[in-house]
């Protein structure tokens, strides 16, 4: 665990301008959501993000982060996280998650989510549930006095209530002019351990859980993360303002009705 004084406190100016870049690359993750179906290619999905990021005067954060080609992850059922957008067409059935960041007035955020394409197995709709409602657990731990242990025992603890495994190989982090900074955020943890939570800090808490086992590994291009025994895993992920009263969700965006968010493509 890193050592607390290496985390960036956040001014409330400072935070006003991640708001705003939460804001935007929350809107732009309801988009892509919007854009999932059946027989859609994942690049395509990628275009239309770092078009709507770019048309809105920010940068995709991920292209050319450590030399990684794309503006979104894109991580089709066993992969985990950091997946290569490609050609492949989403079919019925897939677990697609997309993970999305973007850099605006030097502030990033950073967001992503698992959607169901099409009709999806129960089993695996479940997956999605529990990992979202993990997230919710952990943002309810995100506040002035808790400690970094509390967002970990909130994810791990209910995702292993159902059986499911934690990643511990990816974690969360602290967000702010870089993508990544202090501390790391472990899915995983004990309650009241870890440094402390105090107001100005800004978090990216992101559960990847795995309906299989925890273990995973990178495949030949260098990024893709899939589980090691090819089950299907779950991403959520939000950044959260820790303010006086407690977590401010800064990629949370009003949920639009399905036909609205379609996007047209030419
Ligand atoms: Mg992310
Ligand atoms: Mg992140």
């Amino acid at each position: 665990m890193h050592d607390s004084r290496m985390i960036i406190g956040k001014s409330k100016k400072e935070i006003d301008k991640m708001r705003a870049a939460g804001q935007l690359v929350g809107s732009v993750l309801r988009e892509l959501r919007g854009m999932v179906a059946p027989g859609i290619t994942t690049i395509e999905i990628d275009r239309a993000a770092e078009k709507m990021i770019r048309d809105a005067g920010a940068l995709p954060t991920f292209k050319g982060y450590h030399g990684f080609p794309f503006s979104i992850c894109a991580s089709v059922n066993e992969q985990v996280v950091h997946g290569f957008p490609s050609i492949y067409k989403l079919k019925e059935g897939d677990l697609f998650s997309i993970d999305c960041g973007v850099t605006l007035e030097g502030f990033v955020g950073d967001t992503a989510t698992t959607v169901p394409v099409g009709t999806v197995r129960e089993e695996w709709q479940k997956l999605i549930r529990v990992t979202e409602e993990c997230l919710e657990r952990a943002i309810e731990q995100c506040r002035p006095g808790k400690h970094l242990g509390d967002i970990g025992w909130a994810v791990q603890e209910l995702a292993e209530s159902h059986g499911y495994a934690v990643v511990r190989d990816y974690v969360g982090h602290g967000i702010g002019r870089q993508m990544h900074e202090d501390p790391q955020i472990p899915n995983y943890g004990k309650p009241g351990k870890g440094p402390k939570i105090k107001a100005g800090y800004v978090f990216a808490v992101e559960p990847m859980v795995n309906l299989g086992g925890h273990h995973t590994k990178v495949l030949s291009d260098g990024w893709t993360v899939v589980t090691l025994d090819g089950q299907p895993s779950a991403h959520s992920e939000h950044t959260i303002a820790i303010m006086d009263d407690g977590p401010e969700v800064l990629t949370r965006v009003p949920v639009v009705h399905q036909q609205s968010v379609v996007m047209s493509c030419n």
